[in-house]
């Protein structure tokens, strides 16, 4: 049995009449760009989110930096973050000229460890960046508290994790910014590139919106350097069929986690996500830790198992930022896990029979490398 990490085309088959309904819509409207669709998206979001403010834009990455832009963070500053994660979150910080401060993650949960993030500090410091990843959310109490008592801003990566939950609050609405993807394999993924940027403030929405045209908010006024991040009709048409499903599908994952957890409840070798008090995962990846992780992927991948590690690579030891001589050795925890993840098939549309076969591989592979390795 082929199973993939992701099946897109079973989840369009069960939105595809809407879908469909609603490009034709816009293809036949002769409005292709900011239009009618991407200010209802911005409302519907609002709602679902609980946020005052939802500015859409190309991707999560022009979130990000487009967060920092309008924070007026750049040249000679800090933002503190996680090397676990996607090169777009430091990525981001680099656009716009800042440096990134890479903090260690808490090996349960993968996320940056916030007890660790005030040694981090210096007067360079200007925000915090935590990544929710996987669907975790960050221990926002903490983080919160850290910003407020050094002046901080915080920016949420909430690219991996719509939906989900810290102590009742969606995340991304918590600190100053939150940024989000569209990118087709998230939890909430269009047919292309998307983004969007959520804020309770006035003062940042306005200046995003004009960021992402141009860099000014009336045409053809321009106030200073901008992008173009616009997000065109016919993605928000189909986010704005696909919103109303999100909770159903998160919901949907972390039913399949759950059934995950208990088959490899049998197998001590693997082991399985935890989730932080007070919070709800949406599971965006289902990433267990297992020994011979590398043989093991190969193994499972030669049985037609889509399991993919995401990051081979911890951020602080990318090339792209080798100008700031980040040392091997300096983030123990994150280097250590960046070679035992493993994230396994996980979307909404996969049936039990596809993860007992996933899971009954994965137990096999996993127990016959730990017993070729111990001798
Ligand atoms: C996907 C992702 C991004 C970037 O989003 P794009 O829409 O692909 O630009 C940023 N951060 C994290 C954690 C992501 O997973």
């Amino acid at each position: 049995m082929k199973i993939p990490i992701i099946n897109s085309k079973r989840q369009y088959e069960t939105i595809a009449k809407e879908a469909e309904k609603a490009v034709l819509e816009v293809m036949r409207s002769g409005s292709y760009i900011l239009g009618n669709n991407n200010k209802e998206f911005e409302n519907e979001i609002c709602k679902y989110l609980n946020v005052k403010h939802a500015v859409t834009l190309n991707s999560g990455t022009d979130a990000l930096h487009l967060a920092l832009r309008a924070l007026d963070i750049g040249e000679g500053d800090e933002v503190i973050s996680t090397a676990f994660t996607f090169v777009a979150t430091s990525e981001s910080i680099g656009i716009v000229g800042a440096k990134p401060v890479f903090v260690d993650i808490d090996p349960d949960t993968f996320n940056i460890d916030a007890s660790k993030i005030e040694a981090a500090i210096t007067p360079k410091t200007k925000a915090i960046i935590p990544v929710h990843l996987y669907g975790q959310p960050c221990d926002m109490d903490v983080i919160i508290d850290i910003a407020k008592r050094h002046n901080l801003y915080v920016i949420e990566d909430a690219c991996q994790a719509i939906g989900a939950e810290y102590k009742g609050k969606k995340v991304g609405t918590i600190g100053d910014i939150g940024c989000f993807s569209f990118y087709p394999t998230k939890n909430l993924g269009t047919m292309g590139d998307g983004g969007l940027l959520t804020t309770n403030s006035q003062y940042i929405k306005d200046r995003v919106i004009a960021l992402r045209n141009h860099g000014g908010a009336i045409r053809y006024h321009h106030d200073e350097i901008g992008v173009n991040s616009r997000l065109d009709e016919i993605q928000a048409a189909i986010l704005r069929v696909k919103l109303p499903y999100i909770d159903k599908w998160n919901k949907l994952r972390r039913e399949h986690a759950a059934y995950y957890n208990e088959l490899f409840s049998k197998c001590d070798l693997i082991q399985t996500p935890k989730e932080l008090d007070s919070t709800y995962c949406v599971y965006h990846q289902y990433t267990v830790k297992v020994p011979n992780r590398d043989k093991v992927h190969q193994m499972l991948a030669d049985k037609g198992i889509g399991a993919m590690i995401y990051y081979p690579i911890p951020l602080h030891l990318q090339k792209v930022h080798a100008k700031y001589n980040f040392k091997e050795g300096m983030l123990p925890n994150t280097e250590k896990d960046t070679k035992l993840v493993l994230s396994l098939p996980m979307f909404a549309e996969i049936t039990k029979e596809e993860q007992e076969e996933v899971a009954k591989t994965l137990i096999e592979i996993v127990e016959k490398t730990a017993a070729a390795a111990a001798v």
